[in-house]
């Protein structure tokens, strides 16, 4: 136990910092983790799947290297947990989907091997809504996924495994994807740091495409400085995705706690409006007080076609996803139905009605309907249009400000079942993460207060296309200002 409260203690990098200095070895680490992944998972059930044998493998060669001199890596022995709709060579990759149940990749995302290749350890996969389709785990194939910080509540979601993990110690960093606020809600509701970066600064490739207009890679982790460690890893330019940026990395960690220039702030009207928790509301206008004290300005400003966003993002999204579920008919791989067929239309069908949930099958009919010839203008076209504006009235903010702040979300986590028969409910949830990935930019939510049962609130940190590493220089100021993102739930 002793060691279990060592490793509860530790950020990412303090972790990596020890296993370098030799205090603790990386098989011990991970032998303990295990351990206490065992004692914890049972009531928490982040993950899908765990890699006890390739983790102890991996921290034994890094142990090696240690034990040599060899150069190590950035990530040196720190444990990582992967959204399991991310591509790893060999072991299973299901999107919490019984279409890709018994699917095991050929190959490594490109921010798998990156990771590898910086000696992280991959711990296992985690749970999330099945393809990323939901905001609350509830909508995996396989179990529900409980919040740590009180086990009635939902994580979040789709990637409500990897910060479940992440809150209770069970990995030290996470990576998510993040389509309309699936990395950024569940870090809100678990207290971690979320971050999703400019779409095209971290590559796609391997990561299962839900809509990929939307999709972007990025980091679950317990602080800022270990979000900019991850994100320095992943990012860069790869052939494979040809949205990827040929832009530069910067060195996200340099001068992580300064901020040059005098910060400009832009708060939102519309996201502080109806349907706002009063004490998230609360928490982040108290979080803006805190930079108003170090010398920020403050600027209220107005982003007039925010309100639309929810309604184009569920039309944008559907289309995307309808046409990349449609490669899962049960003939090149995924899911066959034990039940005869006929001929291959019914066998198609089969395949498609026991492979996929309701959710998915929702997004299919509604991205096939607002695709389909005579309801194309009045839907698609439409919500691409409402796309421009919504991405011009961010250009137009950000001539104004060096960053926009709002909630991450409009209520803290809810009660597993609460929202699951009311999908629009549930849809509204990601009501201020939308935004950023229809206009692709980066977004970090940082834990910023409590509710008074002593559930997480999360606060939303927008940027201009890929300046990341001002969002974290700005996280990085609250961070050091406030002390939220050390509380832990308790240990049981
Ligand atoms: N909750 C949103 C949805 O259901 C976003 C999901 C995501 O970002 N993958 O589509």
């Amino acid at each position: 136990m002793e060691l279990f409260l060592i490793l509860h203690n530790l950020s990412a990098n303090n972790i990596k910092e020890k296993i370098i200095n030799r205090e603790i070895t990386s098989q011990e680490v991970v032998e303990e983790l295990f351990e206490w992944i065992c004692l914890k998972d049972p009531s928490v059930k982040a993950y899908l799947y765990l890699d006890k044998e390739g983790a102890l493998l991996k921290a034994k060669e890094i142990d090696k290297k240690l034990n040599n001199g060899d150069k190590i890596g950035l990530l040196a022995g720190i444990p990582v947990a992967i959204k399991d709709n991310i591509c790893t060579s060999g072991i299973k990759t299901t999107c919490a989907s019984r279409m890709l149940e018994n699917f095991v990749p050929p190959y490594d995302a490109f921010v798998i091997k990156k990771i590898k290749e910086e000696d992280a350890v991959i711990i296992g996969k985690t749970n999330l809504d099945e393809f990323a389709m939901g905001s609350s785990n509830e909508n995996s194939a396989f179990h529900v996924t409980r919040n740590p910080w009180n086990t009635d509540y939902i994580p979040g979601g789709s990637g409500g495994g990897s910060a479940a993990a992440v809150t209770s110690d069970m990995a030290f960093m996470a990576l998510g994807s993040d389509t309309g606020g699936s990395i950024r809600q569940p870090s809100a509701f678990c207290g971690n740091v979320g971050f999703k970066p400019t779409y095209g600064r971290v590559s796609r490739y391997g990561l299962v495409a839900f809509a990929s207009s939307l999709d972007q890679i990025g980091t679950i982790s317990k602080d800022v400085y270990d979000a900019a460690l991850l994100l320095q890893v992943v990012s860069g330019h790869d052939g494979c995705d040809s949205t990827s940026s040929k832009m530069d990395v910067p060195e996200y960690l340099a001068d992580i706690n300064c901020i040059n220039s005098k910060l400009k702030i832009g708060v939102p009207r519309e996201f502080f409006g109806a349907g706002l928790n009063p004490e998230v509301g609360n928490a982040v206008t108290n979080a803006l007080d805190i930079y108003k004290k170090k010398g920020a300005e403050i600027v209220d400003l107005s982003l007039p076609h925010c309100g639309y966003a929810v309604a184009a993002y569920y039309i944008i999204a559907t289309a995307e996803a309808s046409s990349n579920l449609a490669r899962y008919d049960g003939v090149r791989y995924g899911y066959r139905s034990q039940l005869s067929e006929d001929n291959i239309i019914d066998m198609y069908s089969r395949v498609r009605a026991e492979g996929f949930g309701s959710e998915v099958k929702r997004r299919i009919l509604l991205g096939n309907y607002v695709l389909s010839a005579g309801f194309y203008d009045a839907y698609y076209l439409k919500a691409s249009k409402v796309r421009t504006l919504i991405k011009s009235d961010f250009e137009d903010a950000f001539d104004k400000v060096d960053c926009i702040i709002s909630p991450t979300c409009p209520s803290p986590a809810f009660k597993i079942g609460e929202k699951i028969t009311d999908p629009l409910e549930m849809y509204l949830s990601d009501i201020y993460t939308i935004p950023a990935n229809l206009v692709g930019i980066p977004g970090v939510s940082i834990p910023c207060g409590f509710t008074t049962t002593g559930l997480p609130i999360g606060m939303q940190i927008m940027g201009k296309y890929f300046e990341e590493k001002k969002i974290l220089q700005i996280a990085k100021l609250f961070e050091n200002e406030t002390g939220f993102h050390l509380k832990k739930p308790e240990i049981k």
